[in-house]
Formats: C-alpha cells, structure tokens, sequence
C-alpha cells in the first residue's frame, strides 16, 4: 500500500491520572476523524513529567481506551523512551548557534513584563543550572485550524524565545511533541482546544527542523462550571471501563453527533463505526469550551 497522502493521527494522553470525560472527547475526536478517513490512528504516552504522572495511570488509560473499543495502530510510543532524540535535537541546535542557555528565572521575566525579552542571547551562558531556549526568528503569528479557521497569534507570544530544555533537567512539551509527531509521521493533530495556544511555536519548530507542516483540528473542551478544564486537580471522575456506552454515547453528542438511542444495544465495534460514518468536522460546536455539569 502506498502511504502517500495516508491520514495518520493520533492521541497523546499525560498519564497524570485516569482518563475522564474531557480525555475520552480528544480520544474519541482524533479517533473518528482518523477512521471515517480510513486512516491509522496511534497512540503516544507523554509520560514527560515524572513528578506529574501518577503510578500505573499509563496502563490504565491504555486498559480503558481498549475497554471503549479504541483499538490503536501499531506500537505505543512513550515519551520516557525518546530522551536520546530530544537531547541530540537541542545539541545540535546549541552547536548551530540556533539555541542557547538562559539563566533567567521565572521572576525575573516577569519583572520584564512576562515576555522573555532575550536576555541570554548573545550571553553565551555556561550550562550548569541553565534553560535551554530557542532563538525564534521567524515568529508564528497564525495558522488555521479545521474547526476555529484562521487564529492570531499575539505578537509578543510568537516572538518570544521558548524553552526547549528546562532547567531542572526535563524536555519542553513543544519539542517533546513535535520530534515524536515527526517521528510517528502524523498528519494530522486533534486534540483539545487548551493547546492552540502553543501551537504557533510547535509550527515554528516543524520549520526550524525543514519537515512539511500538519493540519490541525482543536476540539471543544469540556470545562466545570468556573471555566477550568476537567483535570484530576478538579476532581474528574474516571470514566467507567465496566459500563462505557453511555459515556462514549455522550462524548459523541458532545462533540455535535445525534447518536440514536438503539445504538446503545449495538456492540462497541458497531457504535464506533456508525460514529466514523456520520463524523463531519462541520457538526462539531464552533466553540472552544463547553461547561459540563457532573
Ligand atoms: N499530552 C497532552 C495532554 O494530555 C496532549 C498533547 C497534544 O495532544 O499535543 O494534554
């Protein structure tokens, strides 16, 4: 088969707790749009962030996407396995001069007025106890995205020179995503609406590294009543592996489907067929949060 023009995308879960409803929308989006485009579908853990991950929630997120039939493709990738390729990226880039070492602290950018203004540059600060940065400079200002259309970046976000290395020793999320995305030959990212945000400075890399850029679709995000995403912080319950119709019946009219009501005697494989049949990026709520009562 010629993988020309093949759909590739993904879902890429942190495993900081169980999934919940909001995860099962970005789970269940990225698996429909992926499917009613006969494309693959893969799954990656960003298990970046050590102290943030909870003990055995990676495995059990895998146990319950399978227990809501969301059969993945290939391999999962995990983000703990990949530190060879993040840290050969930023030396090649801090050889290349294209990176460099900031030893700014968070304070002090804030007193500069919450942008870092490139303090660290042309500084050439030694590595110890240092940030690693990138030297934005063709700044991002707008993409367009499937669902919201075009997007304005503000000025001083898509200029500023982002981290890539933290100094307390852990990868960025944008180089994080971007080199596995590229890695995994993703086409397109679904994902929740919390992350058009940095998506200026994901596009910036996919230029810095030459590679052909991907489409994105940011769907609505389910949010509690003060507006703050569902999250294991708020207190989100686990979704049911025992019992998931009802839920996975519910994130489809979330996401703009009209599910009819004898689907829920039909086997999952069935649901999720009829969901890829009747999915149109067109159906889902123009909006970029939706507050959940639960
Ligand atoms: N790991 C991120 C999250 O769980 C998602 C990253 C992405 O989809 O780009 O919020």
């Amino acid at each position: 088969m010629s993988t020309e023009n093949h759909y590739i995308g993904r879902f890429a879960p942190s495993p900081s707790g169980p999934l919940h409803f909001g995860s099962l929308i970005a789970a269940l989006g990225s698996y429909l749009q992926a499917r009613s485009q006969q494309g693959s579908w893969l799954v990656r853990m960003e298990d970046l962030d050590p102290p943030r991950e909870m003990p055995g929630a990676a495995d059990d997120i895998l146990r319950t996407l399978e227990a809501y039939g969301l059969k993945w493709d290939g391999t999962v990738m995990y983000q703990s396995q990949r530190h060879d390729a993040y840290l050969a990226q930023i030396n090649d880039w801090l050889r290349n001069q294209e990176a460099y070492y900031c030893q700014c602290t968070r304070k002090q950018i804030k007193l500069a007025g919450g942008y870092y203004p490139g303090t660290c540059r042309e500084l050439n600060q030694h590595a110890t106890n240092s940030a690693v940065r990138l030297k934005v400079t063709t700044p991002v200002t707008h993409f367009y995205d499937k669902l919201h259309g075009q997007i304005e970046i503000p000025g001083p976000l898509a200029r500023e020179d982002f981290i890539i290395h933290r100094r307390d020793g852990l990868f960025a999320y944008n180089l994080a995503v971007v080199l596995d995305d590229i890695e995994q030959g993703i086409t397109e990212i679904v994902r929740g609406a919390d992350l058009i945000e940095p998506t200026g400075r994901q596009i910036s890399l996919y230029r810095l590294l030459q590679h052909p850029e991907v489409s994105y679709l940011h769907l609505p995000l389910a949010v509690t009543d003060n507006g703050s995403k569902l999250s294991k912080q708020n207190h989100a319950p686990a979704i049911d592996k025992a019992n998931p119709k009802p839920a996975l019946l519910q994130a489809m009219t979330f996401l703009g489907m009209n599910p009819p009501a004898d689907l829920m005697a039909c086997s999952l494989d069935d649901i999720l067929k009829w969901g890829a049949q009747h999915w149109h990026v067109d159906q889902l709520p123009k909006t970029t949060a939706i507050t959940l009562a639960f």
